[in-house]
């Protein structure tokens, strides 16, 4: 989107091969047309060549990627790569066809980020730890998930509950002619405090959930009324297909499952929520006189190998004291 406010000229699938020199300056860069075909897995093939290309130009800016790069593992050594040549790696314990070598990241599994990358190295570590015990590395210990509410008072929150309808502010930029007649220049001017401050309270809160007790509910209606994206619906219970014909909102996302509760105290109908388009905004559990609706922070539990470690001391000890 910047570079195309700029008058970049975005060209695809060229790949760069050589500069073009001429009387020692250079006056193009030669570029070999590419194609590329992606699998079931969504990733892409290192493409084919289909012809080759010359621009014209007085300058070239390099734009540096990076690319897994294995020459230094000998091949002989029992860790098999894939077509990409990335180590074959179990996505759970992280360990590659070699036992006892594990790899975690983008050489792993390709570009990703720098959470997976992290997560990567924590799987690995319980990995390591149970195989330095001898112990099976699929029998770790479970997820978990802990909420708790954050209501703190009759109309207090400890977070900013409410809905905001400002739309998303567009970051300023230096104007285009000051950009071209210095380089250098930082071209995002950044937000005021005030205009943070704004943009902040856009956040959707997706570590807060909606938690809904449908005994506690009098279908005053209440909730379906002040929920600013209609997502919420009493009706009578039935299949997916058919509650769908019935949302206050028609869902456009079918992939996302609708939340459908216990049935209601009072007719035996149902609470339906579209998860897809809840903002959070906790407006539905603030209007609920009767506390069915609630707003609870959702804290996923990861073991790591520390927690692993600690498990066996419990046991240990639990063991010790009964013998
Ligand atoms: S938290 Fe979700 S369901 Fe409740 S009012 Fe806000 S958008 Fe509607
Ligand atoms: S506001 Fe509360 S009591 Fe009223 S319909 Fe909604 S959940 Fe039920």
């Amino acid at each position: 989107e910047d570079a195309e406010e700029e008058n970049v000229e975005i060209m695809v699938n060229h790949s760069p091969k050589e500069f073009v020199i001429e009387d020692g300056r250079v006056v193009g860069m030669k570029f070999d047309l590419m194609e590329y075909n992606v699998d079931e897995q969504g990733r892409i093939d290192r493409g084919t060549v289909t012809g080759e290309k010359v621009i014209p130009c007085d300058d070239v800016i390099l734009a540096i990627g990076q690319d897994n790069a294995f020459p230094w593992i000998e091949r002989d050594l029992g860790i098999e790569f894939d077509q990409w040549e990335c180590p074959v790696v179990d996505e759970t314990t992280m360990m590659c066809s070699r036992e006892g070598v594990f790899f975690g990241g983008d050489s792993a599994f390709g570009p990703k980020n720098i959470i997976w990358a992290v997560e990567h190295g924590h799987q690995a570590a319980v990995s390591i730890h149970k195989y330095c015990h001898g112990e099976d590395l699929r029998d770790r210990l479970p997820y978990g998930l802990n909420l708790y509410t954050q209501k703190m008072g009759m109309h207090e929150w400890s977070y900013s509950n409410d809905y905001d309808t400002s739309a998303r502010r567009l970051m300023p930029h230096v104007d285009l002619k000051k950009r071209f007649q210095k380089l250098d220049i930082e071209v995002e001017l950044g937000f005021s405090a005030e205009q943070a401050a704004e943009e902040v309270e856009r956040c959707l809160n997706c570590d807060i959930q909606t938690v809904f007790a449908a005994k506690l509910c009098i279908e005053c209606d209440a909730c379906l009324d002040i929920c600013p994206v209609s997502c919420l619906t009493i009706t009578q219970n039935g299949d997916e297909d058919d509650l769908r014909t019935r949302l206050k909102v028609p869902a456009q996302n079918l992939e996302q499952a609708l939340y459908v509760s216990d049935d209601l105290p009072q007719t035996g109908r149902v609470m339906v929520k579209d998860e897809d388009l809840c903002v959070h905004c906790g407006l539905c559990a603030e209007r609920c006189p009767t506390g069915a609706w609630d707003m609870q922070k959702s804290k996923l539990l990861i073991p790591y190998a520390v927690d692993e470690a600690a498990g066996e001391v419990l046991q240990t000890a639990t063991a010790g004291s009964t013998s």
